[in-house]
């Protein structure tokens, strides 16, 4: 190339540029055709090109994609719709990999993730209802016996959920305390036989005032009784003024 030329490209950068943009918009089938029989090349360059320039080139791509969102998410998903088959394909072939990938991006974006869990279930609600109800139907017997166990590891989380439960439905106050807290409150001692709760499994927690009868679920109107003793109670609502004793 002469002086002459160099400086006339350098002069008319622009317009040159303008100028092959059209001809190539106007014949879009040349760079289709250049692009189909030279993919490997132009990949390959293309790598060679990140690999050495990583930093400009994340920038770029970064900022090709915030201009146009849009347009990429809308081309991912009719490549998704049309590629089914092959996209199954890769992610049996690379079942690993992919689970790998996955599993590290979750342990450092968990605030990312759970955003993203959220909108996704909040998209998906009458899907997953569904699913929910119909996985429940098809497997009632195995969440019957799950539930079981649950119930005999958590007798504490169980009642309290039931007294909520029941202070909520009553409309009665609810102020929340620890089974514990009362246990160790009350010295160990049934509220209602005055004898010591010996075991774990013989303490349960008593409304003074019963719930249904208008009594709170809040550490002033609750006592540590025994399970048999609080059974016993309410079991025979008549006897119970009797046995109230105000827990302070
Ligand atoms: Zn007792």
């Amino acid at each position: 190339m002469s002086t002459y030329d160099l400086a006339y490209n350098q002069d008319h950068r622009q317009e040159r540029a303008a100028k092959s943009r059209a001809q190539r918009a106007a014949h879009p089938e040349v760079g289709a055709n250049y692009r189909a029989t030279h993919k490997g090349d132009i990949n390959a360059k293309a790598r060679a090109r990140y690999a050495s320039h990583k930093a400009e080139e994340a920038i770029r791509y970064k900022t090709y994609y915030e201009a146009h969102k849009a347009e990429i998410a809308a081309r991912m998903v009719s490549y998704h719709l049309t590629h089914k088959v092959e996209r199954a394909t890769y992610r049996a072939e690379h079942k690993e990999t992919i689970a790998a990938r996955v599993g590290a991006y979750n342990k450092t974006h968990p605030e990312q993730m759970a955003t993203s869990d959220r909108t996704w279930r909040e998209a998906h609600k009458p899907k997953l209802a569904a699913s929910g109800r119909a996985y429940k139907q098809d497997h009632a017997a195995e969440i019957a016996i799950r539930q079981r166990a649950y119930y005999l590891a958590h007798p504490d989380k169980i009642s309290a959920h039931r007294h909520r439960r029941r202070a909520r439905m009553a409309g009665a106050e609810h102020v929340p305390y620890n089974p514990s807290d009362i246990f160790a409150r009350d010295l160990g001692v049934c509220g209602l036989c005055h004898e010591r709760v010996a075991t774990k499994a013989e303490q349960s927690i008593d409304h003074i005032l019963p719930i249904s009868l208008g009594g709170a679920d809040s550490p002033h109107n609750v006592q540590l009784a025994h399970r048999r003793c609080n059974f016993a109670k309410s079991n025979s609502a008549l006897q119970f003024p009797q046995n109230l004793r105000l827990a302070l």
